[in-house]
């Protein structure tokens, strides 16, 4: 019989903001000096009083509203006890019983995952071994540290994955996160445990994950690991374990003994927190246009495929280029409709055409500029006019390229670009004859291999024409002439 795996994550997200979560010390991940960013607050010296940072509250409270989470009117924090060299406190403040948001979803692919809570609390210090010693660096100790828990509706590693992503986007989106793994902002357990009637078997936890990829495949790992444990008999321990990037698979770090008891109470040094409805409201109004409401509209406003949606999404910069170049396209077709019209299937090659060109050529130029740049060189009017001029067929699609090129180095625009580079396409016959028949004359052995039936002689001498009219040449007219001239 086969077993269902049951997956639960954990995720821990370093808020972005000012400064820390109880005082005034910049909350600044990237600092190198050791206990740079510290004070008698986030070192617990004796007598200092914690003061909650409303940015880091108001960030969790968009981020739960997000993700359709319910955010009562009442929250509070909490102490959570336990000893560990970088709590300087011996407790870590954190949200037992009253988080701030509660019972939402994501959905993923169209299944949907329940979110049990998000809730804030403080971060850790950090501890650096060496040989000799272990020392401790408070720099990160008291930053904001959000914490988001599901149901264990997930059961593949795939799908712990895409969770993430999803997850990393909505942040970004929101900016209430960098959401780098590399760079331990977004922190990522998982929950997981496999049974044959959907019930929670023996939980194995998997931690120190800091890539997608490292998810998706240490979920998959210990379902097979489980599986054959099972499958002879054997018992599951509950444990704690990690996972080796190296050897592709999880190492058991710890035996839970008992489950701890953090001995939690409310925090005596803060208030209560009372959240009006207004509050709540400013903040839902904030909420930008999300990923999949984002996906949605692209698919119904510009009929393009999912692949592109996809890039568009997830790289929003490229994304708000290309609607902004759309709706420059729109307005040159607006004006040539004065004349002519323009059929739906002839704006829907345009519209293809302008998503290649940016998923390809423009997109590549994003490593060498940053968007204000790009945007500033390649304004989207301009670029939107590069395509009318690919569409109707004056410029071949290797001259386009050119132009870009150009467009990126001057921030000139392509119609004065293809004139003073003379880059217009050959479009006299007369003038491309002439170069096929010199072409034909300096090429003897080519020109008999065709006639003996070698289709890539014709390749070669096409090649020669496209080389002497420095691609000036129409392709398929050039093959045409030559069929033509050789008979
Ligand atoms: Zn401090």
């Amino acid at each position: 019989m086969k077993y269902i795996p049951v997956i639960g994550l954990e995720i821990h997200i370093e808020l972005k903001t000012d400064s820390k979560m109880f005082c005034s010390c910049k909350n600044d991940p990237l600092e190198k000096r050791p206990n740079f960013n510290i004070c008698p607050v986030c070192t617990a010296q004796p007598g200092s009083l914690p003061v909650i940072n409303k940015e880091a509250v108001r960030k969790t409270i968009k981020t739960g509203l997000a993700l359709n989470c319910s955010v009562p009117a009442k929250s509070k924090f909490d102490r959570k006890n336990y000893f560990y060299p970088d709590l300087p406190k011996g407790y870590q403040i954190s949200q037992y019983d009253m988080p701030f948001c509660s019972k939402g979803y994501l959905e993923i692919d169209g299944k949907r995952i329940s979110i049990t809570r998000v809730h804030l609390e403080e971060d850790t210090g950090r501890l650096i071994h060496d040989n000799k010693s272990s020392l401790v660096d408070f720099n990160r100790a008291g930053m904001p540290l959000m914490e988001m828990v599901t149901e264990p509706h997930l059961s593949s590693g795939k799908e712990a994955k895409r969770f993430a992503e999803e997850l990393r986007l909505i942040l970004r989106y929101l900016k209430v996160s960098d959401a780098d793994m590399e760079k331990g902002q977004m922190r990522v357990e998982v929950n997981i445990s496999l049974s044959k009637d959907r019930k929670l078997g023996t939980k194995v936890e998997i931690k120190n994950l800091n890539s997608f990829k490292s998810v998706e495949r240490s979920v998959d790992y210990e379902i097979k690991r489980q599986t054959e444990l099972l499958e002879k008999g054997e018992k599951i321990i509950q444990e704690t374990r990690g996972w080796d990037e190296k050897k592709e698979e999880t190492v058991s770090q710890r035996e839970k003994e008992e489950a701890h008891d953090y001995r939690y109470f409310p925090e005596p040094d803060l208030p209560t927190i009372h959240l009006d409805q207004k509050f709540i409201n400013t903040i839902k109004a904030e909420i930008p246009e999300l990923p999949q409401q984002k996906r949605d509209r692209l698919v119904y406003e510009y009929g393009i495929g999912e692949k592109p949606v996809e890039i568009f999404v997830a790289n929003k910069d490229l994304g708000e280029y290309f609607e902004k170049a759309m709706s420059e396209l729109r307005n040159w077709v607006k004006e040539i409709e004065i004349k002519e019209k323009v059929s739906p299937e002839e704006f829907s090659k345009l519209t293809n055409l302008t998503v290649n060109y940016i998923i390809t050529d423009f997109w590549s130029l994003f490593g060498k500029a940053s968007i204000i740049e790009l945007e500033e060189k390649v304004k989207p009017e301009n670029f939107a006019e590069l395509m009318t001029i690919i569409y109707k067929g004056l410029i071949s699609s290797k001259m386009a390229k050119e132009v870009l090129g150009y467009m990126f180095k001057t921030g000139v625009d392509p119609s004065h670009i293809i004139k003073d580079k003379g880059l217009v396409q050959m479009s006299d016959s007369g003038e491309i004859e002439k170069v096929i028949k010199e072409v034909i004359s300096k090429n003897p052995k080519a020109v008999e291999d065709y006639k003996k039936g070698k289709e890539n002689a014709l390749q070669f001498l096409a090649g020669q024409v496209m080389a002497a009219t420095k691609g000036r040449a129409k392709p398929d007219s050039v093959q045409e002439l030559l069929k033509k001239l050789l008979k």
